[in-house]
C-alpha cells in the first residue's frame, strides 16, 4: 500500500493520539522519519489499558507499526514497554518470531515516570534529544501510542473509525477494571461498570493521578484521549494539588517558595538539557512587574506538565507545575511564539540517577494501596446516550455533519476536519437519532 493510501484511511477513520495528547495521527504519518517508536511505557501510575492491548492484541499493534513504519519510510520500528512487564513481552517476542518480522524490535525501558513522555522516550531509545517546544518528527522519529497503532491497523485493514476507547477504571470502586466502551459514555456510567463508588465523598480524576484533570460533574464524556477514570476520596493528596484556586497557588509560591531549586533538579525537560528553570520562574512571582522577565517566563511553555515538581520534587507543597500551566495559558492568549533559546542540548550527568522510581512515586502519592491487577470488563455495555465532543483532539474542533433528529448508525460520520485545518474527523459511536448538536453530538437510541 502507498503513503498516500494509509494516510488517507488513518485521516478518514479519526485516528488521533491516544497516549493523551490527541494530536491527529494522519499528519504525522505523512512525514518522512528514520524510526517509528510504539509507546506502551505505560508510565502514569495506575493506568493498565496499554500493557492490557500489548498482552491481547499484539498482531494488530506490530500490524498498525508496521503500516507506520511504511507509511514514514522508516526502516526501524521498536515497541517500548517498561522491563517489568516480562509477560506482555514473552507475547510481543513469540509473535515477531512466529511472523518471521526483522525490522522490528522491543525497548525494555526503566521502571520510572514520566517514561512515556515522548521526549524522554526518544532520549531513552536513541540518545538524541528532541529540541525543546519540539517534536520527534525533528530528530527523524515518529511515536505512536499502542492503542493509536491498534486504531491504525484496523482503519486501514477494515476501514473501522474510532468509536472505542480502552480505559482503567481504579481507585474507591468496587473491582479496578481495564475495559473498552464507546466514545461519548458518561464517566459515571464507567464508574458503574467497575461495580460503583466505594465511598460516598469522592472526586474523579479523568487520565493518571499524575497528568490528569479532576471532574465534577459525572456526566463528562468519555473520549479518545480518556486513558483512565480514577474515584478517589475528595481529601485525598492527588485531589488537592487540581482543585486549589489559581490565585492562592500564586500567592503561596510568592510566600513560600524557598528557591531550593528542587523543582529545576528534578525536572525531566530539564535533565534532557531545555533551558526551563522553574525555581527561577517561581522566584518571578515575587518581583515587582518592572523586574520580570518575559523571557523567562516564557519557558514556562516548554513545561509538559508532568508534575514531578508539584507532587514529588517540592518540600514546600508549592505547584510549579500549576503556575507553568498558568503562564502558559496567558502566553498562549497573547499569541507568544517561543522559539527554542539553543540549538545544543546537553542532558544532565545527573539525569539517571535523578529518575524518579515509579514505586517511589506511587508511595508519595498515597495510591499504592489502588495498584492492583485489574479485571477486564467483558460484559456488555448498555449506551442509550452518547455525547460526543467535536474537539477531542490538538487542533481545531470537527464540523459537524449531522443535524438535530437525523438518524445515524455507530460508525458514521457525524464531524469533518475544517477545510486545510489540523484536525480530526468523529464518528458515531452508537447508532441512534442526533438528540443535538453543539461543541458536541449527542445521540440517543
Ligand atoms: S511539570 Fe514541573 S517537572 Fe514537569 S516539566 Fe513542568 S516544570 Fe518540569
Ligand atoms: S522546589 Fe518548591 S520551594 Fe524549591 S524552588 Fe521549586 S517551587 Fe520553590
Amino acid at each position: 500500500m502507498i503513503k498516500q493510501e494509509i494516510v488517507e484511511k488513518v485521516r478518514a477513520a479519526g485516528v488521533v493520539g491516544a497516549g493523551g495528547a490527541g494530536f491527529p495521527t494522519h499528519v504525522k504519518l505523512e512525514a518522512d522519519v528514520e524510526r517509528v517508536l510504539g509507546n506502551g511505557a505505560s508510565c502514569e501510575p495506575l493506568l493498565m489499558s496499554d500493557l492490557f492491548l500489548v498482552e491481547n492484541e499484539s498482531e494488530d499493534i506490530l500490524s498498525g507499526l508496521s503500516m507506520v513504519m511504511q507509511s514514514t519510510g522508516a526502516g526501524r520500528g521498536t515497541l517500548c514497554l517498561k522491563e517489568k512487564h516480562f509477560e506482555a513481552f514473552g507475547t510481543l517476542e513469540k509473535m515477531i518470531s512466529k511472523h518471521k518480522i526483522k525490522d522490528i524490535d522491543i525497548f525494555r525501558l526503566g521502571d520510572f515516570y514520566p517514561a512515556g513522555d515522548e521526549m524522554v522516550l526518544v532520549y531513552e531509545v536513541m540518545n538524541r534529544v528532541v529540541p525543546e517546544g519540539g517534536f520527534p518528527l525533528q530528530v527523524g522519529v515518529v511515536v505512536n501510542n499502542v492503542e493509536s497503532l491498534l486504531n491504525i491497523a484496523r482503519a486501514v485493514k477494515t476501514d473501522k473509525p474510532v468509536t472505542e476507547r480502552y480505559l482503567t477504571v481504579a481507585g474507591e470502586v468496587q473491582k479496578n477494571l481495564v475495559v473498552k466502551v464507546p466514545v461519548g459514555i458518561s464517566v459515571g456510567e464507567v464508574i458503574n461498570l467497575a461495580g460503583g463508588a466505594t465511598i460516598s465523598d469522592f472526586k474523579v480524576i479523568v487520565g493518571g493521578p499524575m497528568m490528569g484533570q479532576v471532574v465534577t460533574d459525572l456526566s463528562t464524556s468519555v473520549d479518545k484521549t480518556t486513558s483512565g477514570v480514577i474515584v478517589l476520596p475528595i481529601n485525598h493528596n492527588v485531589i488537592a494539588g487540581k482543585t486549589d484556586d489559581p490565585e492562592r497557588i500564586r500567592q503561596i509560591t510568592r510566600l513560600f517558595c524557598c528557591q531550593c531549586s528542587r523543582c529545576t533538579d528534578l525536572c525531566p525537560r530539564t535533565l534532557l538539557g531545555h533551558s526551563l528553570e522553574s525555581h527561577k520562574i517561581m522566584r518571578q512571582l515575587g518581583v515587582g512587574s518592572q523586574l520580570v522577565s518575559e523571557a523567562l517566563l516564557e519557558d514556562a511553555l516548554i513545561c509538559s506538565e508532568c508534575g514531578i515538581c508539584e507532587k514529588f520534587a517540592c518540600p514546600m507543597m508549592i505547584s510549579p507545575r500549576e503556575v507553568n500551566a498558568q503562564i502558559k495559558r496567558e502566553m498562549m492568549e497573547k499569541g507568544v511564539d517561543r522559539s527554542p533559546k539553543k540549538i545544543d542540548y546537553q542532558p544532565s550527568a545527573f539525569r539517571d540517577v535523578r529518575k524518579i522510581p515509579t514505586k517511589r512515586l506511587m508511595e508519595r502519592l498515597q495510591v499504592s494501596r489502588y495498584d492492583q491487577h485489574p479485571e477486564i470488563f467483558t460484559g456488555k455495555i448498555e449506551v442509550k446516550k452518547a455525547t460526543i465532543p467535536l474537539k477531542q483532539h490538538i487542533g481545531a474542533p470537527a464540523i459537524p455533519v449531522v443535524k438535530t433528529g437525523d438518524r445515524v448508525d455507530k460508525g458514521d460520520l457525524v464531524g469533518e476536519i475544517p477545510n486545510k485545518t489540523l484536525g480530526a474527523r468523529v464518528h458515531a459511536s452508537i447508532s441512534g437519532v442526533v438528540e443535538s448538536v453543539g461543541t458536541d453530538v449527542v445521540i440517543r437510541q
